[in-house]
């Protein structure tokens, strides 16, 4: 049940900035530009390099393009050049830019939340085999992730993507990012509210918009109406989540300023209720706060988390009713603790009857294959579609009563499966040294050896636990994976092997964990003074643990 509350303390100290320097708000300040990156913005509109990509690039190759658009405006195509293969994690932070860089990139397609077609699901498919050497991973933002796409592909890969209702737009850059959705908006049995009108219409309205393409950073927006709170809605910069207010019904509680990164901070609620209607409004309301007040002097200071450090909630609330809606919010609730797990692994039954499946691939990666295989296996037993989640897990929707079975079953010749151990489960990982520029270590195949390591000896141990073990892994300090919100975080860096050797490893964060079934109070993970873990040692640490707290647990304890 929902209950009326006033917004909670901040939890996370954030420093202010400096008093009496310009911090580059454009509201306050002006719009002069105080870095580099705030000047190649203003030069150039960052989404006009599509044009160039086009007609330019995509014909003269990988030669011809210049550094700003290569290193800055390509990304709010939601395109990166990926990582040098062979450049080991102690050499990232020596080495310059270009020459950790290939001539590849990294593309980015943003889902928002919604549901994937076998169309949809064959041309993302078809991507990967034909572009992308087969790679396709789900990002924690339900993104689908490329690797090796060469600069000439790019526009075809947008021809088809349009075919099917996908875009790249604005999925990196400093722009409002891929949208987080609820994977069963719509459909389940118990939702509150169907998040998917709302998402449409601000995608409708605002993504792609010129004068929303120059923000102070990233935007990240989380929309959900279903009871368990499935869109990590505490770290984003926005969140809408489902209530019921007692008089005016379904609608939604407003977060602003969460965000993980190095500096990691929990959004807070503002305290009000906003309709299905007035949600694009206060979305276009908090970003416009957030690209005219926002701070652009320092790209580290320049999140939304740290002008709400500076203002609060109060005072954030009353600017976006005065100077942006024209008109006052009315109180609201805050959302219930949920009361089951946020990850839909599993058969579920939907309102309409049939049901669906939650599946888990390793760490996220899918491939061209898998989805290829994926569209054909929905069409075969006469489901209906697919979302993604951000625990990088699948969600295949509409699936007839007398078919799950028989969907359960072709999911694992495609490496999904519904009954994922634990760990399995469990477990999410960052791009890391693979493809990305600004890793340590690898993440992606350490984490999927470290599974079946632990799947092989501690399988009856897993089996056992009834309590969900958030495992996070990630790369560098970044966070892309949230470390500080896991169970068990494992931030990436070198550590001293027993032989007193530089080696691959990670720094262990305990503890944290957003508002779940099995914790009511959100809060970030803490480093143990010198617990590190070796990339190696990454499955024995685990083992231990579960080992330990399968041993002493009392009934019905959560690793929380
Ligand atoms: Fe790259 Fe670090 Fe992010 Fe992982 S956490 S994807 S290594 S920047």
């Amino acid at each position: 049940m929902s209950t009326t509350a006033s917004p909670p303390p901040a939890r996370a100290a954030v420093r202010p900035p400096r008093a009496g320097r310009p911090n580059g708000q454009w509201k306050v300040d002006g719009t002069e530009p105080l870095n580099a990156n705030e000047v190649f913005k203003q030069e150039s509109a960052p989404l006009g390099v599509r044009e160039r990509i086009e007609d330019v690039y995509a014909k003269h190759g990988f030669d011809s393009i210049p550094d700003d658009d290569l290193h800055g405006r390509f990304r709010w195509w939601g395109l990166y050049t990926q990582r040098k293969p062979g450049i080991d994690g102690g050499r990232t932070a020596t080495l310059e830019p270009h020459e950790l860089e290939d001539r590849y990139f990294m593309l980015r397609v943003r889902s928002d939340g919604q549901a994937l077609s076998p169309a949809a699901l064959r041309v993302l498919g078809g991507i990967s085999t034909d572009f992308a050497r087969g790679t396709a991973d789900i990002t924690d933002r339900q993104n689908i992730q490329y690797h090796w796409i060469s600069v000439e592909d790019v526009p075809e890969i947008w021809r088809r993507l349009d075919t099917v209702g996908l875009e790249t737009t604005t999925a990196c850059g400093d722009s409002p990012r891929g949208f987080l959705g609820s994977p069963v908006a719509g459909i389940a049995a118990d939702e509150i509210i169907d998040p998917t009108p709302a998402i449409l219409e601000i995608k409708r309205r605002y993504i792609g918009d010129p004068e929303l393409a120059n923000l102070p950073r990233k935007f990240k927006t989380a929309i959900t109406g279903h009871p368990s709170l499935d869109v990590v809605h505490e770290i984003n910069d926005i969140s809408l989540v489902g209530v019921v207010h007692p008089d005016l019904g379904p609608g939604y509680d407003l977060w602003v300023g969460g965000a993980l990164s190095t500096t990691p901070r929990l959004g807070e609620r503002l305290g009000v209720f906003v309709t299905q209607e007035q949600a694009a409004d206060v979305w276009h309301g908090v970003i416009r706060i957030f690209r005219d007040y926002g701070y652009r002097r320092l790209r580290n200071k320049a999140r939304l988390k740290f002008l709400l450090a500076d203002w609060g909630t109060e005072r954030f609330r009353q600017v976006l009713q005065d100077e942006y809606l024209g008109y006052a919010l009315p109180d609201g609730p805050a959302p219930a603790a949920p009361t089951r797990p946020s990850d839909h692994v599993g058969v579920h039954e939907q309102k309409d009857g049939r049901f669906y499946v939650g599946a888990a691939p390793v760490v996220g990666r899918v491939g061209g294959n898998t989805l290829t295989g994926l569209a054909d296996l929905i069409e075969q037993v006469g489901a209906e579609s697919a979302r993604l989640t951000v625990h990088q897990k699948v969600v295949v929707l509409g699936v007839p009563a007398d078919r799950v079975d028989e969907l359960v079953a072709g999911l694992e010749p495609l490496g999904l499966t519904a009954r994922p151990s634990l760990v399995r489960r469990s477990t999410i990982a960052c791009t890391g040294i693979e493809f990305c520029k600004l890793a340590i270590v690898d993440t992606k195949d350490t984490a999927a050896a470290a599974i079946a390591t632990l799947e092989e000896r501690a399988g009856d141990v897993l089996a056992s636990l009834d309590t969900k073990l958030e495992i996070n892994v990630n790369g560098c300090p970044n966070s892309c994976a949230r470390i500080q919100t896991a169970d068990i975080g494992f931030k990436g860096q070198l550590v001293l092997s027993d032989d007193g050797e530089q080696v691959p490893g990670f720094q262990v964060h305990l503890g944290g964990g957003l508002t779940s079934a099995d914790r009511e109070e959100p809060g970030l993970g803490r480093t143990v003074r010198g617990l590190k873990v070796t990339a190696d040692g990454l499955a024995d640490y685990v083992e231990k643990v579960v080992r330990r707290f399968a041993a002493d647990r009392e009934p019905g304890e959560t690793f929380a």
